[in-house]
């Protein structure tokens, strides 16, 4: 449909962002520059403050880096005009957060309408309907965001980001709010998203367990990438991300 297989689905180069803060200049992304497979789930591991969300962010268009290139399929972020990046976001991007942000007043079926509807669309019963069968919630359609628990709200997050069918879905610690069985269950599920419908999935987590569920583990330190492992285990990353949490004061570095 848009180009092959082995093209990256995102390609990140020389990505650099920089914030002005009150003491000078904060590096939160250092010239990375990275690769993310298509139809491949990839996790993006690192300690707090190593840049992960600025690099989601980033990548999905929601930031714009200070320097460097998002190309996301066959376009470069960079050269789109604010309103042609917004149409972007809202066509080609799926996006997930750890809060869920679902709108409170709106049932699960409103809210995974939202995005057609902002696209000028009404969105069908039908398109709702399935979407959120996808992820597994196709009883509870009518329930307000109260009425449901931490899982299947992010269910349906993950459903809403979803419906206009994203080139990529990006998400910044989807399970950081949940307990470890629920987060366990959205894993699952945006495992098998990968698996059976090829969805390219980028997310952030601190969690090994989380990583482990991906094709490819890439670890950020300090802005910068640090590494990246295929397929590691739950314990191959706890502990390479041993090796990247800045040493405690005193400490010596390994
Ligand atoms: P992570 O998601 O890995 O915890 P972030 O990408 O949120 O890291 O942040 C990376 C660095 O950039 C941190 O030092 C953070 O304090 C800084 N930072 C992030 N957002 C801002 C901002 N809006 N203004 C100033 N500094 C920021
Ligand atoms: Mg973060």
């Amino acid at each position: 449909m848009h180009q092959n297989q082995r093209t990256p689905v995102v390609r990140l180069e020389n990505l650099s962002r920089t914030y002005r803060s009150g003491h000078g200049v904060v590096h939160a992304l250092d010239a990375v520059s990275v690769d993310f497979d298509r139809g491949s789930f990839t996790a993006v591991m690192g300690p707090s403050g190593s840049g992960k969300s600025t690099l989601l962010q980033c990548a999905a268009g929601l930031d714009r880096p200070t320097s460097g290139r998002v190309v996301l399929d066959d376009v470069d972020l960079g050269e789109l005009s604010e309103n042609a990046l917004t149409a972007l976001r809202r066509d080609r991007i799926g996006f997930v957060f750890q809060s869920f942000n679902l709108l409170g007043a709106l049932t699960a079926a409103q809210n995974v309408g939202l995005p057609l509807r902002l696209a000028g669309r009404r969105p069908g019963r039908t398109e709702v309907h399935a979407a959120l069968a996808r992820v597994g919630l196709d009883g509870r359609t009518g329930h307000l965001p109260s009425e449901m628990s931490g899982g299947q709200q992010q269910r349906v997050a993950i459903a809403r980001a979803l419906i206009t069918r994203p080139q990529v879905l990006f998400a910044d610690e989807p399970t950081g709010a949940l307990d470890s069985a629920t987060g366990r269950d959205v894993l699952t599920l945006l495992r098998t998203l990968v698996d059976e419908e090829g969805q390219s999935t980028i997310m952030v987590t601190h969690d090994p367990v989380a990583a482990s569920c991906a094709d490819r583990v890439v670890f950020l330190a300090d802005g910068r990438i640090a590494d990246a492992l295929d397929r590691p285990t739950s314990q191959q990353v706890a502990e390479r991300m041993t090796r990247l949490e800045p040493v405690a004061a005193g400490g010596t570095a390994p």
